[in-house]
Parts: C-alpha cells; structure tokens; sequence
C-alpha cells in the first residue's frame, strides 16, 4: 500500500522532485529523469541509465562519480518515453559517448532505442547494453531474452567505474557486456506489491507460499512453493544459480540479496548469512558482497540473490569506489559542482531561424499531418478490430493517440522547419501512442525530420532521403524481417518502390504514387502470413487470413499522404514538393 501522495498520477514525479531536493549534493533534475550536479571530466564516457519508477534506488539512487551519469526515470513500472531518454543523455553526454544500459523490457528496448538513433544522427555516439540477469525469465540458450532484475546494479557498478577510470566507449560497453554475461539473478516473492492509487496489488501470492522467478512488475514466476525455511531457501536459490554459471566462471564471485520492498534487513541479513557458507562450500570465495534494497519492486515482499563471477579486470572495477545517494564504495575526492547547464529544454533546434520559404514548407509538413490524422480517425475502428483478432485490439486507439497528439505538438511547431516540427510531432507520437507502433512512427517520424532538416526547397534526393531514413528507423529498432507479418511487409515495398520510380526518373508525386499503391497491395497480401514478432505471435494460426493492422494503418496513411501530394499539385495554388 502507498499512502503518501497528493495525486497519485503524479506520484513519480514527485517523489522524483522530493529525491532530488535531498540529494542537491549529487543529482540535478532535468526532464525527464537526473543527472550528476557534480562535475563529469570533459571525455567521459556518460553512463545513463534508467527504467520505470518504483524500483528505488534503482535508477536515480546510483547517479554520481564511479557509477551512472544521469538516469531517465519514467512513470510507476513504464519506460522512459524516447524523448525523455534522449534529453536526459544530451544533459549527461560530457563529450566521451554516451552508453546506455537498463533491464531487458520490450518498452525500454523501445524507448531507449529511439533516443539511441536519435543521439547517433546527431553525433552523440550512442551504445546499449542491455541487462538480462534473471535466470527464471528464459533459458541459457536464450540469455539475451531474459529479463533485467537486480543485476542492474553489477552491469551499472562495472560501467561506471569503467567510465570513471577513463576508458574510452568501446573499453566501458565490452566490460558491461562482460558483466552482464556473467551476472545470474533468481527472486522470490511471498506477497505482491501495489501502485500508488490502486486499491489492489497487482498480484498475490497465497498466505504461507512463495512464488518462485517472479517479475519485479508481477510477471508471472515459474513455480509456487510452501514457504521454505531459510536455510532451504538459501539452498534453492544457491543451487538454481550455480547450475546456470556462465561458461567460464572462476571461483571469485559478488552475491548480493536485495530486498524487493518490505522484507526486513534483519531478515536479509539472516539469509545472507547462509547463502555465504554455501558458495563457501562449492569453493567460492564471495568478494565486496551486499545485502540491502538495490532493486526494489515498490512494496513487493521479496528478494533475489545475485552472483557475479568476477575476472581480474571486472573485480577492479567491482571494487573501485563509487559515491552516490544510495551506493557508496571507497573514498573519492569530493567533486565540484557542474558547470555545464543542466536545462535540456533550449537546443539547437530551439534557435534555428528559418526562412520564410522554409518555415510555408514547414506549415505544408503540418497540412500533411492533419491528412495523416484525418485517414486514422476514419478507420480507428476497423484498425481495432483488425488487431483484436490475434493482438490485443488497440492498434485503432492507439494510432489515433498518437497521431492527434503529433499533430497538436506540429501545430504548436507551427512556423518553424520542416525538420522541427516533424521531430516535434515524432516525439509526441511516441509519447502518447503507447504500444509498439507507437514507438515506431515517432521513430521514423523523427529520423525523416532529421532528413529533411531546416530548407528552404526540397529536392527529389532529399525526399529519397526521408524515405530512405524512415525505412530504416523502423528496421533499426524493431528489427522485424520481412514475412515478420508487420508494418514492414508494407513498408519495404513503399522504400523500394519509391527508390526504383525516382531512380528512373519519376518525379516525387509520381514515385510516391507509385510506392503508395505498392504499399496497400503489400499490406492487403500481409493476410498470407503468419505473425512472427510483436504482440500477435502466439495467436498466430487465429491471424492467418486477415492482414497485419500496422502495415494496414501505413498503407491507408501512405495512399492519403499521396491523395494530398496530387490535390496540392492539381490546385492553382499548389507549390508542395518540387516535382
Ligand atoms: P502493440 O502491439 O504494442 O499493441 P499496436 O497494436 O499499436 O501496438 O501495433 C501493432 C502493430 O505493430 C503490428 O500490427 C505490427 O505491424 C507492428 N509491429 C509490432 N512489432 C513490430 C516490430 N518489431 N517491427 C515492426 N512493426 C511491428
Ligand atoms: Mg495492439
């Protein structure tokens, strides 16, 4: 149960605000998350983490020198939005590259992927290291599928310090991935936890029974047990993981019991008492261990053990100090406060002057939203529909979310470029979408923005260029093939098509006629196949015969989108794209 609130929507957030008015020594707040208030050396690798709120202290607990940089905190158990993460790391990036890690969740691979392309095309080098810790959440053979739990902290603690010592991008992401393949978590639950406002938790577990594997979000664990006694519960979780060892474990390991909410130190100390004698027995000797709330659940009643088997150069960095508000290590010389401003809200973007001629074809890139707007309005439902019959029905909505919200943030950009106003209405898309279409078209949004940037005409190499950008947005961050059954199966054709009429010579209206009709067929033969990423796979035999709803949504956008081209073009006062 949460008490203290005003409203509990905004519980994150103030308690975020709250945090950082007891910190000032360590953190400063910015949108969207917290950076370091002392001073990062001109070079350093900006070690950004984060994740949703309600983990304390994961994420913004362990931001200062010999840990993280900065860490973007999203609302109760939700990612970041991408916008948010990029403008967290743009405050954190001293100049060395900018590497971002957080747990394995399908938002945050989103989320945080997006600011990653986003940094990237901007020349902030950007790299990601992804945690995925928790053996109960998939099988060895498949470690890049698990799940990130309370093995934030050793990836987070050997980036950090990595960072700190001063290695250069490549030096701290190979150790972080060298952490993370070595770092094993298992957790238990005896009760489930409650967000601020609910009246229920969000999951039980019967009285005088434990839950084995559990999420730290309630996903469900893979066996219930009568609760055990502590030794036995020491032994159970000492043996799940050495059984699941990495391949070339040495005998010198960090354990750590992390308390998941309100389960007592007392208690803690207890079983971590026992679990030492039992890696002692199986020859390994525990270094620099922990035993405390590192990654908590809100008011989750569990805990989990971890273990990082160290090599030489991790256990370095293992023991290296660390000074932050909840994880201290060591002793470093007090820092001065930063200099750099931590205000993200003024970026270049903000000062660019267009020309007249730039910011009449910046209002034209809002008219053509408002037609994007307009063909989603009209078929929300049948988008719905479409999704309920293998995904979970809210492609309709959530397009609709999404594109009202793009087109209300470009109608606010209203007189500046048309690379600004699309990264505007990029962001919005993705922050209000919800979902992973969502996450997707705000992406390309952004990446064709960034394309066609401040101009004051465009041409048909640059329109191949936007096309070409929003491609490969998509790509990049879903990484769906085609035949996946997505919005790909519609957009390759799209690009394809498109390339192929202007490469022969069509001018733009005509080559995106092209690619619009290449992209409704493309969608409507979606209906062949079987799903094989996203939400619809496991109902996948129930989608065979329908189309996929994301490459039907991009067909009808892309068919509008042409619609209006043409109608600009026909009309006397047509100046759209120069053909
Ligand atoms: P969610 O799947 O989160 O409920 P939506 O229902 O809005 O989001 O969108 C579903 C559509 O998203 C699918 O029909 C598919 O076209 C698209 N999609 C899902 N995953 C991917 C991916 N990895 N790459 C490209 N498109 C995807
Ligand atoms: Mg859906």
């Amino acid at each position: 149960m949460t008490r203290i609130f005003d409203n509990p929507a905004e519980f994150a957030d103030d308690a975020l605000d709250g945090f950082v008015a007891a910190n000032r020594r360590y953190v400063a707040r910015v949108d969207g998350g917290v950076v370091r208030s002392t001073e990062v050396p001109a070079g350093q690798v900006a070690v950004v983490i984060g994740g949703g709120s309600g983990h304390y202290p994961a994420f913004a607990g362990l931001v200062g020198p010999g840990l993280a940089t900065a860490s973007a905190c999203g609302n109760m158990f939700a990612s970041p939005a991408a916008g948010q993460v990029y403008r967290v790391a743009k405050a954190a990036n001293a100049g060395g590259g900018v590497l971002l890690s957080y747990g394995n969740y399908a938002g945050d691979v989103l989320h945080f992927g997006q600011a990653q392309l986003r940094l990237n095309a901007e020349g902030i080098e950007t790299r990601t290291v992804l945690v995925t810790d928790d053996i109960a959440s998939a099988p060895l053979d498949q470690i890049e599928k698990r799940r990130g739990i309370a093995g934030d902290l050793t990836v987070f603690k050997i980036a950090g310090a990595a960072a700190e010592a001063g290695l250069d991008l490549d030096a701290v992401e190979r150790l972080a991935i060298k952490a993370n393949y070595r770092t094993r978590s298992l957790g238990v639950a005896f009760d489930g936890c409650t967000l601020p406002g609910a009246a229920d938790p969000l999951f039980h577990v019967p009285a005088g029974r434990m839950s084995l594997g559990l999420g730290i979000h309630g996903e469900p664990g893979i066996s219930e047990h009568a609760m055990p006694t502590a030794s036995e519960l020491a032994e159970l979780l000492v043996g799940k993981l050495l059984n699941d060892k990495p391949e070339d474990a040495g005998d010198r390991v960090v354990a750590i019991v992390n308390g998941l909410g309100t389960v007592k130190y007392d208690e803690l100390f207890l079983l971590f008492g026992k679990i030492e004698k039992l890696l002692g027995k199986a020859g390994l000797t525990v270094v620099e261990p922990e035993c405390g709330e590192l990654v908590t659940s809100l008011d989750m009643s569990g805990l989990s053990l971890t273990l990082l088997w160290l090599d030489e150069e991790l256990e370095q960095y293992w023991s290296a100090p660390a000074d932050t508000p909840a994880f201290r290590k060591g002793n470093l010389a007090p820092r001065r406060p930063r200099t750099q401003g931590t205000d993200t809200t003024m970026d270049e973007a903000d000062v660019e002057q267009p020309t007249d001629a730039a910011a009449e074809l910046g209002r034209q890139a809002v008219a053509v939203l408002a037609q994007v707007r307009d063909a989603i309005v009209e078929h929300e439902e049948e988008l719905g529909k479409l999704d309920a019959i293998a995904g979970d029905g809210d492609h309709g909505i959530g397009m609709r979310r999404g594109v009202e919200a793009a087109f209300r943030a470009a109608e606010a950009a209203n007189g500046a470029s048309v690379g600004r106003i699309l990264t505007a209405a990029g962001e919005a898309w993705s922050e209000r979408a919800g979902g992973t279409s969502g996450a997707l078209w705000g992406s390309a949004i952004i990446a064709a923005g960034q394309a066609l940037g401040n101009k004051a005409g465009y041409s048909g190499e640059d329109a191949a260029a936007a096309v070409t950008g929003f491609a490969d947005a998509i790509t990049a961050l879903g990484k769906a093939e085609p035949g996946d059954k997505t919005m790909v199966d519609a957009l390759l054709p799209f690009r394809d098509a498109f390339l192929t009429e202007f490469d022969a010579g069509a001018p733009v209206d005509r080559a995106l006629a092209a690619a619009a009709a290449a992209a409704e067929a493309a969608a409507a033969d979606t209906a062949r196949l079987r799903p094989l990423k996203g939400r619809a796979r496991p109902l996948a035999e129930k989608s065979l015969g329908h189309p996929d709803p994301g490459a039907v949504s991009f067909g009808m956008i892309a068919a509008r989108i042409s619609q209006h081209i043409d109608a600009q073009l026909a009309s006397p006062a047509g100046n759209g794209v120069q053909a």
